[in-house]
């Protein structure tokens, strides 16, 4: 079952007879003129006379991955949120998409309903995880928001109805950050992105972390590439 935007470009890579990564550029040119992840996989299947409609993802299944996984071990959840925060608030070109994150966090609120079962002999794989997440946040909006050129511009055709809420609050909340305003992660008071540290508005993050907020120890930053490998930072 092909659950991630990369497994899927694999595929068709493998179909065409290409390598993954000029497949993959192809899919990106494609998408950067607005036109959706599974329409631009089509677009290239039917270029190279291959049946574009086995080309599909099931962006339920998505959301239930993701879901399963969060719910595996509370410290682990823990630890993939604290990544994926630093890595939204990275500068890079690589950072983890603001929508990609909206979704993550509307997931993670609604496991949070869920009483989780601590299985202290599950083994804990943080990175691989975390990796997991990150791929299937960023291919489950690309499934169910409808995107331009600009960015989203609301809820999917495709997107199946048991997320269109998830949809919309991923759309309304990317409109916002656009617009220059965020939710505290912690209040939930609207504030102006650039009162803002660590995702917190500035009265969280400073009886949260005092002076030892994240982002003032960058040591620490890890840097990722666009689908979650942790790579030494190079010089530029
Ligand atoms: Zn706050």
């Amino acid at each position: 079952m092909i659950l991630t935007a990369r497994d899927l470009i694999h595929r068709l890579a493998n179909d065409v007879g290409a390598p993954y990564r000029e497949v993959a550029k192809r899919v990106n040119s494609e998408m950067q003129k607005g036109t959706g992840l599974i329409e631009s996989v089509r677009l290239i299947a039917r270029q190279s006379n291959l049946d574009s409609s086995k080309y599909r993802l099931d962006a339920g299944r998505i959301a239930q991955e993701t879901r399963s996984i969060l719910v595996l071990d509370y410290s682990q959840t823990l630890m993939i949120s604290a990544v994926l925060g630093q890595m939204v608030e990275s500068k890079s070109r690589d950072r983890f998409p603001i929508p990609a994150f909206f979704a993550f966090l509307e997931l993670l609120g609604e496991v949070s309903k869920i009483p989780t079962t601590r299985n202290s002999d599950a083994p804990v794989q943080v990175d691989e995880n975390t990796t997991r997440i990150i791929e299937l946040t960023t291919t489950l909006v690309s499934v169910i928001c409808e995107w331009s050129k600009e960015g989203i511009v609301g809820v999917s055709g495709d997107c199946p109805k048991i997320l269109q809420e998830l949809a919309r609050a991923v759309s309304r909340r990317t409109r916002m950050y656009q617009q220059g305003i965020w939710t505290c992660l912690s209040c939930g008071k609207m504030v102006a992105l650039k009162d803002t540290r660590a995702l917190l508005c500035l009265e969280c993050d400073q009886s949260m972390y005092g002076r030892t907020s994240i982002v003032e120890q960058p040591d620490r930053e890890r840097e990722r590439t666009g689908y979650g490998q942790s790579t030494k930072r190079e010089p530029v």
